[in-house]
């Protein structure tokens, strides 16, 4: 079962100087203007977070960053704790993305310790799953799904706020989406794996879709049985495309 509301979060990844703090301002303005039911979130560099968390103050917008280390602190050059965001304003955290399992080397292992990590500062955790290309064409993106989210949900979830984040590998940045069929059958299998594990609360969970979200896919997407909100890539740097996509939820 969905949740009630929508969760609309925008990962702006690698993109965004001072400049495009402005892209912020006309979305807590278009929220303002054109209520939505959807709850709506940003992930921007951390560089911009403490001046965004300023900007966005009394506004709609919740922030996140983007992944976080394990550790509160300490002798690791270049990394972010989870303490340090939530200093920002932060609020959430996006975690196990596949650009970071990917490119970064991160594990399920690794995850969920950031996800104990999370919830150690107060931040709310979105954990992105999704299987590669190769998993799809095998018919195997369910079971490597449910792999994924097996090892990378801690016990320590029970009882606290989070999401999933439903993104094949191969849709991110592509253009590409799966059918309305294929997102449903593996957001039923994520939603069976949460309630095996976390029993009620399992059943309330927000499961995101992400991966070449649209303003033009959005409503059909978000229109699917157990998806409870999207993660945007791309489509959320710009504010007009965003809000289009808040507006189909
Ligand atoms: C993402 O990075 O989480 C994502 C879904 O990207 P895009 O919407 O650009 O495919």
């Amino acid at each position: 079962m969905a949740a009630t509301a929508p969760f609309i979060a925008g990962n702006w990844k690698m993109h965004g100087l001072c400049a495009q703090l402005d892209q912020l301002r006309i979305l807590a303005d278009g929220l303002a203007n054109h209520p939505s039911p959807a709850r709506v979130a940003v992930c921007p560099p951390a560089t911009l977070l403490a001046q965004a968390a300023h900007m966005l103050m009394g506004s709609r917008v919740e922030l996140g960053g983007q992944d976080c280390h394990c550790e509160a602190s300490g002798a690791f050059t270049g990394d972010i704790s989870a303490e340090m965001l939530a200093d920002t304003g932060a609020r959430l955290v996006i975690l196990g993305h596949s650009e970071r399992r990917t490119l970064h080397g991160e594990t399920d292992a690794m995850v969920s310790a950031k996800v104990v990590a999370s919830l150690r500062a107060r931040l709310e955790p979105i954990v992105c799953v999704g299987e590669h290309r190769e998993d799809r064409e095998a018919g195997r993106a369910a079971p490597v799904v449910e792999g994924q989210l097996a090892a990378s949900l801690p016990d320590r979830l029970a009882g606290a706020r989070f999401s999933v984040a439903y993104e094949p590998v191969w849709a991110i940045g592509s253009g590409v989406t799966p059918s309305s069929d294929e997102i449903a059958d593996v957001h039923d299998a994520i939603r069976r794996v949460l309630r095996a594990r976390f029993g009620e609360q399992g059943a309330r969970v927000r499961i995101l879709y992400g991966g070449s979200v649209k303003p033009d896919n959005a409503a059909e997407i978000l229109r699917i049985a157990e998806v409870g909100g999207a993660l945007v890539g791309g489509a959320s740097l710009a504010a007009a495309d965003f809000l289009e996509i808040i507006a189909a939820a």
